[in-house]
């Protein structure tokens, strides 16, 4: 789960690690009223969205008095920013971070991921702040150091130090620099973060160290135990369709082409998604219903696939080991005649009570075409979509 950043600076002031002071505004008036309370000289508006690049795409103002805050929360508010991490089709903006203006000195980046080939928490820091991590790793890997961390001991001071050494954190700022790393790993440790990506970290001229962005995602299985974290979910950054899939516990990616995709299994969802590409068609989802689906749960997931506009047609693809098809097929039946399905529908049934499940699609009186594999099933959608 991802938050937005003025939430993941909330979390880090909560452990005292350095972070600007800085309120939520959610309109123009509250914008001022924000900037006011602030009281600084340079006021910092930024467009709260889950998504980074917002500099470049001009989604951060730097504001010189109230009136510029007027102006630019105006213009943030309602706009649809689009930036190198949104897609082209960008997230609007409906929350600014109203922020004290720092006064930069450098910029870098300190970042905590779980290497898995490792299976350690790891530490990144850069001297390169402020651009891409990813283009650093690409370009310059020589300027991204690594502390790799003992899950028993945790980050030492001495790996912190270390860290700020090698990326020329200057003498005075030091022990600050080390004291924003140990309270950013309790947070990564505390809070169960997947990532923790403060870019750019900041000294200023006062010689403090803060973070002038955060980028707090966390682990969804740990949710369970980390219910105020859960209650900062935005569902309006979510796509509506992987909201409502997730009421119904299924595992489905929105993608962009127009054939529907039901599958029981990760893999077999991949499997099938890759055939049809191979026969010239396009997925409209990945959608994955588990291994013991009920029959609401198919309705759910039926649902969902015809909720998508783009979609022309459906490639229902299952093969029951613990699902049985013959649930699959009362599934299928029950969402079509609910939903009046008039899209063409290719079901390729194979495994536990196969007989009983093709019996039931034979006799629902539905305009069903059965196909005898995977790649028979693709080919015949491809060519209904066409
Ligand atoms: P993004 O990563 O989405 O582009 P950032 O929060 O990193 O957004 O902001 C982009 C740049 O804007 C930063 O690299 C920094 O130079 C500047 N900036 C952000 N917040 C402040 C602030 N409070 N004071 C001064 N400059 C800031
Ligand atoms: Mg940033």
């Amino acid at each position: 789960m991802n938050i937005h950043e003025y939430q993941g600076k909330q979390i880090m002031r909560d452990f005292g690690v350095a972070v600007p002071n800085g309120h939520v505004a959610y309109n123009v008036d509250e914008a001022v009223e924000a900037a006011e309370k602030l009281g600084t000289d340079v006021t910092v508006v930024k467009a709260q969205i889950h998504a980074g690049g917002r500099g470049n795409a001009g989604g951060v103002k730097i504001a010189k008095s109230l009136d510029d805050v007027r102006t630019y929360a105006e213009e943030l508010l309602g706009k649809t920013l689009v930036t190198h991490q949104t897609g082209s089709e960008g997230k609007e903006v409906k929350r600014l971070l109203i922020e004290e203006g720092c006064d930069i000195k450098n910029e870098y980046y300190v970042g905590l991921v779980l290497d898995r080939n490792t299976s350690r928490v790891t530490m990144m820091a850069s001297e390169e702040g402020g651009t891409e991590i990813e283009q650093v790793a690409e370009e310059t890997p020589e300027k991204i150091f690594k502390e790799v961390i003992d899950p028993v001991v945790g980050l030492t001071p001495f790996q912190a130090r270390r860290l700020a050494f090698n990326i020329n954190i200057p003498k005075e700022s030091l022990s600050k620099a080390v004291k924003f790393m140990l309270g950013l790993y309790d947070v990564f440790m505390k809070k169960d973060c997947s990532i923790a990506e403060i870019n750019p970290l900041v000294t200023t001229g006062e010689g403090e160290v803060l973070a002038l962005d955060s980028k707090l995602n966390f682990d969804d299985n740990a949710l369970f135990r980390q219910k105020d974290i859960a209650d900062l979910r935005d569902l309006d950054e979510e796509d509506p369709k992987e909201i409502e899939a997730s009421k119904y516990d299924l595992s489905y990616i929105a993608l962009d082409g127009n054939i529907g995709c039901m599958v029981n299994g990760a893999g077999l969802a991949m499997a099938t998604m890759d055939t049809i590409k191979h026969y010239g068609g396009e997925p409209a989802n990945f959608l994955d219903v588990g291994g013991g689906a009920s029959k609401e749960k198919v309705t759910g997931a039926f649902k969902l696939i015809l909720s998508d506009e783009n979609v022309n047609g459906i490639f229902v693809n299952i093969f029951g080991g613990i699902m049985k098809c013959d649930v699959i097929a009362e599934g299928i039946v029950a969402a079509s005649k609910e939903i009046g399905l008039e899209l063409p529908l290719v079901v390729r049934l194979e495994g536990t009570n196969v007989k009983e499940g093709k019996r039931i699609l034979d006799e629902s009186g539905l305009n069903i075409t059965a196909a005898d594999s995977m790649a028979d099933g693709a080919q015949k959608i491809v060519e209904f979509v066409k």
